[in-house]
């Protein structure tokens, strides 16, 4: 089954705002066992909207529109379907009354324009919007979200499955199993493990992703156990660089070894700023384990807040392998974490070049430190001292503790 996606909306078009939700798409398509063929983004113009349309129904299955169901004159993709599939736009009096509630919960006054946003063509099935205004709107294979990506999310899943049932397109469903992997470059993973990717019926396949890479495996339900099995030899040869399956990331991996280990954390950052913090408290539940977070900058800073010491500033620089032990000393939890670092463009030396980080990390009484040079831009420095110093500290926990 092949869907072609077109992705509404001038600001696409002319630097104002990046597709997302493009990827998003893809991925969950990707979990029903569909496959996008091809996206098509157009302006919020009529004839566009329209030659999109008309390209996809000669070459896909299934058409998935994202943007222009909002209420301004801008808005024109619902108008747009309904005149492809040559039905009027018509008001459904419950979902008018329900679009009203919603204003008045909000309480947002509902103008007359607002009705728009429940237009639909005659026929259409639609599917509810628990976190916007305008539902998403289906008819003869075609079906528009709003660009606003939360709504999106919200749509999709409910759609597809729908879908999937409708045309009973799903015989067998889809098994996909993701291993992440951290600290191995993508030619070495796969060179560790093409031996295994031989099996008929289950594709393969590495996807960089922030927070690692991932070997993803996909097949028919009817093979997981053939997949579980190729996922042991995987683990057998590079377990060490797996830390998490599916939705596990690092921070998320590292807050619930600490709270097993029933042991708290703190964080004095140099050269990350607070992202090392800020990434520990995205994770729900983070408050059972999270008690502070430094970011000392300055040496003023490290000296009169983590107490470390002048002299050793003065002998090794901020910068320095002993700093980073000092950092962690300064905190007072179970789990202490520093990051201190030239993170560039400018700063760095001969023998401190750019991209040199010192993460120190501290269990109880023993300390560790990792030294780096990372690669990239200083926003990517930042970044990967904040994933490194996450897994390091992960093997740490399951290994020494
Ligand atoms: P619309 O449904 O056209 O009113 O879209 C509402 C908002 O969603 C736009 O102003 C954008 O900020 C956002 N948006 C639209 N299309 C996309 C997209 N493909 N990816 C991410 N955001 C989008
Ligand atoms: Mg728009």
């Amino acid at each position: 089954m092949k869907v072609g996606v077109i992705l509404v909306g001038t600001e696409l078009l002319n630097g104002g705002m990046l597709d997302t939700n493009s990827l998003y798409i893809a991925e969950e398509l990707n979990k029903y066992g569909l496959e996008m063929k091809f996206k098509i983004t157009v302006r919020d113009f009529r004839d566009e909207i329209y030659s999109a349309i008309d390209y996809c129904k000669k070459n896909v299955d299934l058409i998935i529109i994202s943007g222009g169901l909002g209420p301004t004159l801008d808005d024109i993709t619902k108008e747009v379907i309904a005149e492809y599939v040559k039905k009027p736009l018509v008001v459904d009096d419950d979902e008018l009354e329900e679009l009203k509630e919603k204003f008045e919960r909000a309480g947002l006054k509902f103008k007359t324009l607002n009705v728009k946003e429940v237009e639909k063509p005659e026929g259409a099935v639609t599917f509810k919007n628990d976190v916007g205004m305008a539902p998403a709107v289906y008819i003869d294979d075609i079906v528009a979200f709003p660009g606003v990506p939360k709504e999106l999310y919200n749509m999709l899943p409910k759609f597809l499955d729908w879908y999937v049932k409708e045309k009973k397109i799903l015989d067998d469903e889809i098994y996909i199993k993701d291993l992440i992997t951290y600290g191995i470059a993508e030619s070495l993973l796969y060179e560790a493990v093409r031996e295994f990717f031989t099996e008929e019926g289950i594709y393969y396949e590495f996807l960089v992703k922030d927070y690692g890479i991932l070997i993803r495996l996909q097949s028919k339900m009817s093979n997981k156990n053939k997949v579980e099995k190729i996922v042991k030899k995987i683990y057998n040869k590079i377990g060490e660089f797996i830390f998490g399956e599916d939705n596990d990331r690092l921070e998320k991996k590292v807050v619930e070894l600490l709270k097993k280990l029933n042991m708290n954390i703190s964080t004095a950052e140099s050269c990350t700023g607070g992202m090392l913090a800020s990434k520990l408290i995205d994770v729900p539940g983070i408050s059972e384990v999270f008690y502070e977070g430094v970011v000392s900058y300055s040496n003023e800073a490290k000296i009169n807040r983590l107490g470390v010491r002048k002299e050793i500033l003065d002998k090794y620089g901020a910068v320095s392998e002993e700093v980073a032990k000092e950092m962690v000393t300064g905190l007072t939890t179970d789990v202490a974490l520093s990051t201190t670092g030239i993170a560039g463009p400018d700063g760095g030396s001969e023998e401190k070049p750019v991209g040199l980080v010192y993460m120190g990390i501290r269990i109880k009484d023993k300390i560790y430190v990792e030294k780096r040079v990372f690669r990239g831009d200083r926003n990517k420095v930042r970044e990967r001292t904040v994933s490194h110093t996450l897994f390091t500290l992960i093997k740490i926990l399951n290994e020494d503790v």
